[in-house]
């Protein structure tokens, strides 16, 4: 079994490559392992390339702005198509959009703290490097 090389994967990753290792609660670094070991406990760190996903307290707030846009954004978008485009009535839509605002977040948080790790680490290559295992911040001799 190879070990992933994660200063390599960072140091690749693309827009594309975040969102969708994102989407699929994977390590930003390698891509490969999992991000959430239940379904609230994150792992402190990669099992395959021992990236770091343990943060100081509150950097994971900036996930809530990720679960309420894509709430927000679902909403809307269902409110327009639904009582603009079908022409269903408010008192049957309001109520299902209601639930749907109560639960979607619940759901989606995984995924929006995972999308912030990710974009965290596009964005932030260097402080994205800090959470490499030692052994990958010690520069090869040549
Ligand atoms: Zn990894």
């Amino acid at each position: 079994m190879t070990t992933p090389n994660a200063r390599m994967g960072l140091e690749q990753l693309t827009f594309s490559t975040a969102v969708r290792r994102g989407l699929m609660l994977r390590c930003p670094a390698c891509g490969e392992g999992r991000l959430f070991r239940n379904l609230l406990k994150m792992n402190s760190c990669c099992s395959q390339c021992g990236f770091k996903f343990e943060r100081p307290a509150g950097y994971f707030l900036g996930s809530t702005y990720i679960n309420y846009g894509v709430t927000a954004l679902v909403t809307t978008v269902s409110y327009v198509t639904l009582y603009f485009g079908l022409g269903w009535p408010k008192d049957r839509l309001l109520p299902g959009l209601l639930l749907f605002c109560s639960v979607f977040p619940l759901v989606f948080f995984r995924f929006a703290r995972s999308l912030w790790l990710s974009f965290d680490c596009f964005f932030d290559r260097t402080g994205a490097a800090e959470a490499l295992p030692k052994a990958e911040l010690i520069e090869p001799k040549k």
